[in-house]
């Protein structure tokens, strides 16, 4: 079993606390990715799983067993980085075989392991080149190949699309989806970008802080945000998040009203300060009753149109709309929130786990 659980993990560089209380459970063959902007402590995490940092007080387990002491190279593990790390003066048969030949496998073993890694990436044809003769989305294929010889129990992957041109990225992305169908092992995936823990992880867990804000399903951490940290990481453009008041069961914006569902998404409708979470695909434009608004922008993408609105109080929130709709700017409109779409938070600061 590569169940891999940090317990209760604190990280500190000197006084610097780069993490807090990490508390993860990442099942056997479950695919998590580690997001979140910089410094949040998602490298630092992967580094300790890794055996390339120590925890300074906390336990890190593999399977049953506690690795905390335990060499990189004794932890049944494979890493793949973000600068591939290839040796250049190698063919590409010769840096898949590379580790194999460190564990002292010889001949047909060695050559078997590197042709079925080979095929699995579809690299056959690429063999006898060097990696300068490679394209990116190649040399990182040549990378994972390296760790998949050696049948680790657990995949640690950092940032490792993150230098490929777009297009190569949106394709890798639906191969590391395949390779862990086929492979069914343990993958730990460091992201700064959200569509690729979005399409690519079984759970993610979004870090801010050096502290886990939400460790959830995709759709989860979408549809019902822990805080207003990920509610404002997840989502092109992220959930609104409009300032006002509770009143009454309404929210009150500038002295407006908006009702609220009370079934969904509110965690407490204690009249007061709160602000006020929806997503831009729920916030519909119109005329006549509702939230006055002032049409700011209106982006065409082609297949929708963003636009950003002004509210009564001069901040500014982006609704969704359908393509080629027309709006101008400077336009008054009235703007409706979906009701049982709507998030309330509370009105805390920065809105995360401190
Ligand atoms: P990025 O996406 O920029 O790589 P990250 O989320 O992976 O960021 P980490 O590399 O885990 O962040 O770093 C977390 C925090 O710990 C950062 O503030 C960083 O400056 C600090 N840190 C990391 N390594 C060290 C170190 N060796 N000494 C001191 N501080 C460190």
């Amino acid at each position: 079993m590569a169940n891999v659980s940090f317990k209760n993990v604190h990280k500190r560089f000197g006084t610097y606390v780069a993490l807090e209380k990490l508390d993860l459970d990442i099942h056997d063959g479950e695919f998590v990715a580690l997001l979140g902007p910089s410094g949040c402590g998602k490298s630092t995490t992967l580094r300790m799983l890794a055996g390339l940092d120590f925890p300074t007080s906390g336990e890190i387990m593999i399977g049953d067993r506690l690795v905390n002491d335990l060499a990189p190279g004794k932890r049944d593990i494979a890493m793949v980085f973000q600068s591939y790390a290839l040796y250049p003066h190698m063919t590409v048969a010769e840096n898949i075989a590379y580790p194999l030949k460190k564990r002292g496998i010889k001949g047909k073993a060695r050559e078997e392991a590197v042709q079925k890694a080979a095929e699995l990436l579809q690299l056959d044809a690429f063999l006898h080149r060097k990696p300068k003769e490679l394209s990116g989305g190649q040399q990182q294929r040549v990378a994972l190949g390296r760790a998949l010889v050696r049948e680790p129990q657990v995949f640690l992957l950092d940032e490792p699309l993150s230098n490929l041109d777009a297009k190569l990225r949106s394709y890798m992305r639906a191969e590391l989806i395949e390779l862990h169908r086929r492979l069914g092992k343990t993958m730990v995936y460091v992201t700064h970008d959200q569509l690729e823990a979005m399409t690519m992880a079984n759970r993610i867990a979004v870090m801010h802080g050096g502290l886990v804000q939400q460790f959830d399903t995709p759709d989860t951490i979408y549809n019902r945000p822990a805080n207003r940290f990920v509610a404002g990481f997840i989502g092109t453009p992220p959930m609104n998040q409009i300032d006002g008041a509770v009143d009454g069961g309404d929210f009150v914006i500038a002295g407006h009203r908006v009702p609220i569902d009370r079934t969904t998404f509110v965690a407490s409708l204690k009249d007061g300060a709160a602000v006020l979470g929806v997503r831009p695909e729920f916030v519909s434009i119109g005329t006549g009753d509702g939230l006055p608004a002032t049409v700011r922008l209106a982006e065409n993408t082609g297949h929708e149109t963003i636009v950003t609105l002004e509210l009564p109080d001069h901040s500014r929130i982006s609704a969704r709309v359908e393509a080629g709709r027309r709006l101008d700017v400077g336009q008054p409109v009235a703007l409706r929130f979906q009701s049982d779409a709507i998030h309330l938070f509370e009105a805390t600061e920065n809105g995360a786990r401190l």
